[in-house]
C-alpha cells in the first residue's frame, strides 16, 4: 500500500507539470464528485500538498481537491498527445499545453472550500504528518510521551493515523527495528533515550523512503541484499519482507508476528522487550 512518502512523491511528480501551467481541461468522471466539476472546470493550480496518505490539490479559487488513494488509486503523467489505454476506472484528468495528468480508481475524491480543509472528515482525525517540516523531533518525542498515546504498543501506534499521518506496514517494521524496539512495547516502557531514538527513526526512516522511493536501507545493503539473491520487495528493507533472512546487524533470523491481519517483521535479537506485556502470540 502506498505509504505517506509514496504519496508525497506522487504530489511532486504532478506538481512538476501542473504548478505554473494553464490547466486548458479538467474533467472529473466520477460521480460523486461530477456535480462539482463547474466549481473548478479548468481552474488553475496554486499548489497540492499531501498530508499523511491524502492529497489536496489546492485550486486558484480557493477550492481544494481531496483524494486518498486507499490501496488501488493510481497517479499518472503523460503527454497530452499520448492515447493512454488502461482497464482501470478514470476518475479525473487535468490536461495542460503539454501533458494530462490522470487520476485512476480512487473512490475517496471530493471537493471543498480551501479554508475548510481542517474540517474534512478523515483530515481532521490525523495526527501531524510525519514528512512534513513542522514535525519535528521534539513534537515527535512530546507525542510519544503523552497520555493519549504513551500505554499504546509500538506496533499499534505506527500504523495509528491519528497518532502521525503517513506511517503505514512497511515504514512500521523498519521504524521498529532502526530504533531497536519490540513491536509489543509501549512508550511507557521506555527510558528516555529509546523515546529519543525512536522519534529519530520516525523522522528519518520515512525522509529516507521519501527520498529514495521506498528504500529503507542505504543503496549499498540493498545491493548487497541484492546479489545475495533477494527479490525486490525485500533487498529494499532491514527486516520488512525479509522475515526468511538473517539481520543485517546480529545474523540472526528475523521473526515476524501477525496483528490483525498486518505483519510486523523484527529481530528478536536486536528488538528485545523490554515491558512487561505478554507478547502477543
Ligand atoms: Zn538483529
Amino acid at each position: 500500500m502506498p505509504e505517506g512518502p509514496e504519496i508525497r512523491r506522487a504530489a511532486d511528480k504532478i506538481s512538476k507539470v501542473l504548478i505554473g501551467e494553464e490547466i486548458i481541461e479538467s474533467n472529473f468522471y466520477y460521480e460523486r464528485i461530477k456535480e462539482k466539476e463547474e466549481i473548478v472546470k479548468n481552474q488553475n493550480i496554486k499548489d497540492i500538498t499531501t498530508r499523511g496518505k491524502a492529497m489536496l490539490i489546492r485550486f486558484k479559487n480557493n477550492w481544494s481537491m481531496y483524494s486518498h488513494n486507499q490501496l488501488y488509486g493510481r497517479w499518472t503523467v503523460n503527454l497530452n498527445t499520448t492515447k493512454v489505454k488502461s482497464r482501470r476506472a478514470l476518475r479525473v484528468v487535468f490536461t495542460t499545453n503539454k501533458h494530462a495528468v490522470r487520476l485512476w480508481s480512487a473512490t475517496d475524491i471530493d471537493l471543498i472550500p480551501t479554508d475548510e480543509e481542517n474540517e474534512h472528515s478523515f483530515l481532521k482525525k490525523i495526527g501531524p504528518d510525519v514528512l512534513s517540516e513542522s514535525c519535528s523531533l521534539d513534537l515527535i518525542e512530546e507525542r510519544l510521551t503523552s497520555t493519549s498515546f504513551h500505554k499504546k504498543k509500538a506496533s499499534t501506534l505506527m500504523l495509528d493515523q491519528a497518532f502521525f499521518a503517513g506511517l503505514g506496514n512497511y515504514l512500521r517494521s523498519e521504524i521498529l527495528f532502526d530504533a531497536k524496539i519490540h513491536p509489543d512495547d509501549r512508550p511507557f516502557d521506555l527510558d528516555k533515550t529509546k523515546i529519543t531514538q525512536w522519534a529519530k527513526s520516525i523522522k528519518n526512516i520515512s525522509q529516507l523512503a521519501y527520498k529514495t522511493g521506498g528504500f529503507t536501507v542505504s543503496k549499498s545493503l540493498a545491493d548487497r541484499n541484492k546479489e545475495n539473491g533477494e527479490p525486490r520487495r525485500s533487498y529494499r528493507h532491514a527486516v520488512f519482507m525479509r522475515h526468511q533472512y538473517e539481520c543485517l546487524n546480529c545474523k540472526d533470523r528475523i521473526e515476524r508476528k501477525w496483528y490483525g491481519k498486518r505483519k510486523v517483521d523484527y529481530c528478536p535479537s536486536c528488538q528485545i522487550q523490554r515491558g512487561k506485556i505478554k507478547p502477543t502470540k
